[in-house]
């Protein structure tokens, strides 16, 4: 018998896998779909290099040099260009950089002198006595202006989420950490987050991604672990038994039995796998919610677009009332991403501000992202190319309640021996995180069970 099933082949199930392999246990891993990856996919069409899901990642963790080192992919790694460093936010349809040295904050026009003044205050606040949202936390904190112009956009790029529903102790953990860690200094370590500096004692910092795309890095852990991995295998059902659990396989092929099985799925296929493990289980993942959103690439060649794409790119504040979240400069972000005298852009549109519109059917989101960003960024001509990719089910909201709701979930869990979660909608949802997550939940294992302990009671 396996000592552990892996249910799902995104980053969080490959990275769990491989860190428990490290650990000595046996392992393999299930994945419904005919490629591993999941939310990460990269593509190559007419020489432009497109990323589908995530773009890059921010390496703040050791566990993600781990892995990369891991399965030999240091070589393919990309840092992102230097400009990237420059981020804009749109404000009255213009670009504004956003400030990263005090000099800059007081000259900056995104904030007005009495949202800079407002900012004094905020040594003075102390901390509110129960959960907030992230706007009412940074409203009591820095004021409306600072939540309009530098946060609501940031919780767009990030969640495509809502900044007056989402949890500020459980969505944006560094910002709400910083209140206790830095107290004064609050106003100077938030900027370097938003800007994606370092907070605090981190590995590097650095924006990253890989020569191939975001891609290469399941691939490269999947080719490494090798048949332990399986596409194209769904699991239908789990059932407890005696021992551990067996896992009943989409399509044909015999049950395979694991002492342990981790789901590391979306909430919503989590839940649906757990309706015959239990409902409690599965109505509380069911309570996961994720707005739906479309990423939107398109090449142009380089003259056709006007603005000097000097940055990581721009995000756009809910204030000015586009559908779009926000553009990447994905050509400059890595260079190579588009063929010679050609720009690739990446936009996002879509997420809990707008819900309907990843619905619309290609040709109209193509328009409606073109309308939006063509005077921006002063675009000429048609696209030379389009991709669009559609997540129906994009990035769970850690919302309000959100501590009681995953408590409940734990709790439940922890009540079925041998079932154990992996997933984005757990301590964080960037790839990063997810890498992270994957190597504490091994690092735990080992403690719990020994893998020799395991394979005694095969
Ligand atoms: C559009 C977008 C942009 C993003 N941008 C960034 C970014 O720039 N930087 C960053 O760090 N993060 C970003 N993220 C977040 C990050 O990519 C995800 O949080 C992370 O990749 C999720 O990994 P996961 O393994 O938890 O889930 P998933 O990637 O969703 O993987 C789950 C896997 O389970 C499989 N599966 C489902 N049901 C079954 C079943 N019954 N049996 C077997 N397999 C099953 C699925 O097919 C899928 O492959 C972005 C996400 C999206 C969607």
């Amino acid at each position: 018998m396996i000592d552990f099933a892996i249910v799902g082949a995104g980053i969080s199930g490959l990275s769990s896998a491989w860190f428990l392999r490290q650990q000595g246990f046996s392992v393999r891993v299930f994945e419904a779909s005919d490629q591993v990856g999941g939310a990460i996919c990269s593509s190559e069409q007419d020489g432009f290099l497109i990323e589908g899901g995530p773009n890059s990642t921010l390496e703040n963790t050791n566990a993600l040099g781990e892995l990369v080192r891991g399965v030999g992919l240091e070589g393919g790694l990309l840092v992102a260009n230097p400009e990237a460093d420059r981020r804009y936010i749109l404000k009255q349809r213009r670009l504004m950089q956003m400030p990263v040295t005090a000099l800059a904050f007081l000259q900056t026009p995104l904030f007005s002198a009495r949202g800079k003044l407002r900012l004094l205050a905020e040594p003075f606040i102390g901390r509110a006595p129960a959960e907030e949202s992230i706007a009412d936390f940074v409203r009591r904190r820095l004021g409306q202006e600072f939540l309009d112009w530098a946060i609501d956009p940031f919780v767009s790029g990030v969640y495509a989420g809502d900044p007056e529903k989402l949890s500020v102790r459980f969505a944006t953990r560094k910002i709400y950490a910083l209140e206790a860690q830095y107290r004064s200094l609050f106003v100077g370590a938030l900027f370097r987050l938003l800007t994606g500096g370092r907070s605090g004692p981190a590995p590097s910092g650095r924006m990253i991604s890989f020569t191939a795309g975001m891609e290469a890095l399941p691939k490269a852990v999947a080719s490494r672990l090798g048949d332990a991995v399986q596409v194209g295998k769904g699991v239908a059902a789990l059932n407890r038994q005696q021992e551990g659990w067996s896992l009943e396989l989409a399509g044909d092929g015999d049950p395979v039995s694991a002492r342990r099985v981790v789901l590391a799925l979306p909430a919503h296929r989590a839940s649906q796998l757990m309706k015959s493990v239990s409902a409690p289980l599965a109505e509380a993942l069911s309570a996961i919610e994720y707005p739906p959103i479309a990423s939107v690439a398109l090449g142009f060649e380089r003259h056709q677009v006007g603005h000097p794409l000097d940055g990581f790119g721009f995000l756009v504040p809910g204030r000015e009332g586009m559908k779009t979240l926000g553009t990447l400069f994905s050509s400059t972000l890595f260079p190579g991403r588009a063929p010679q005298d050609h720009v690739l852009l990446t936009s996002f549109i879509g997420g809990a501000r707008n819900p309907g519109v990843p619905e619309m059917d290609e040709r109209e989101l193509v328009a409606q992202v073109l309308e939006e960003i063509r005077p921006i960024l002063d675009i000429q001509g048609d696209p030379v190319l389009v991709r669009v990719q559609r997540w129906r089910h994009a990035i769970p909201q850690y919302k309000l309640g959100y501590g009681e709701l995953l408590g409940r979930i734990r709790r439940i869990l922890d009540a079925q021996e041998g079932l154990y979660a992996r997933a984005n909608w757990l301590d964080g949802i960037s790839l990063s995180d997810c890498v992270r997550n994957g190597r504490e939940f091994a690092h735990a294992m080992k403690q719990e069970h020994s893998p020799a302990e395991l394979d005694m009671t095969q």
